[in-house]
């Protein structure tokens, strides 16, 4: 069980089907400490609801509840759809690679996107599911990459769940985040609220790999509000 889960959509992504609340009571049941509510840039279509944003507070104390977006990567310059209006409320900056990028391009082209966003943007702290076989990821470049700039390499445990990455290639990227020295996040990417807080389906590759727990950022609460605190100014 992920104590605090980085990675969480609602409905207000088109591909989420519940409300903040339905996921703060779930996870107060599960006994997690919080998650990050990272509903989807604006260019895959969805919402970003700004009274949440503005206004929100989490009304249950045992649920620390952070607010963040996941972004998509737009071209190669490393362009991204960070909600501009909203940056003074947001706590925490995913970026991953989605089907409103063209499919097909090679690993070097991919892997250029995500290396010049990081470059380009320094809100970013984590890259997600950069193990999706359809935009193929060169991660020794991309872990040095991220390694530079402090910025965490998710494993996410819906990809191996649904086996929409193979276990062989996330246990080359946890191994190349291993060389590199980078630092990781482990993810629900919850869409579905069963999913929540869920991490059984990596825990294994983590151990195959022996990749250091300490290099875990969201490995409690604690270490997952220092990585978020450390980076809060590049979001302003
Ligand atoms: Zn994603
Ligand atoms: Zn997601």
């Amino acid at each position: 069980m992920i104590q605090f889960d980085l990675h969480v959509h609602t409905f207000f992504s088109l591909c989420g089907i519940h409300t903040v609340m339905e996921l703060i009571h779930h996870a107060h049941s599960l006994g997690m400490k919080g998650f990050a509510v990272t509903d989807h840039g604006l260019t895959l279509g969805g919402r970003l609801n700004s009274p949440f944003f503005e206004r929100f507070k989490s009304p249950v104390k045992d649920v620390n509840v952070l607010k963040g977006v996941e972004c998509n990567v737009l071209d190669e310059n490393g362009t991204i759809d960070k909600p501009k209006l909203l940056m003074p409320f947001i706590d925490i900056v995913l970026l991953g690679i989605h089907p409103n990028s063209t499919s097909g391009k090679t690993v070097e082209n991919y892997t250029d996107m995500l290396i010049r966003a990081i470059e380009k943007n320094p809100c970013v702290d984590i890259i997600t599911h950069p193990n999706d076989p359809v935009y193929p990821v060169d991660y020794e470049s991309l872990a040095q990459a991220a390694k530079k700039a402090g910025v965490a390499i998710e494993l996410n445990n819906s990809k191996i769940l649904y086996n929409r990455s193979s276990i062989e290639s996330t246990t080359a990227l946890v191994e190349a985040c291993k060389r590199a020295g980078c630092l990781m996040a482990v993810n629900s990417d919850t869409h579905a609220i069963h999913e929540l807080g869920l991490d059984d389906s990596v825990r294994p590759i983590l151990q195959s790999v022996g990749f250091k727990e300490e290099m875990i950022v969201n490995r409690t609460e604690k270490s997952a509000l220092e990585f978020v605190d450390s980076r809060v100014e590049r979001k302003r």
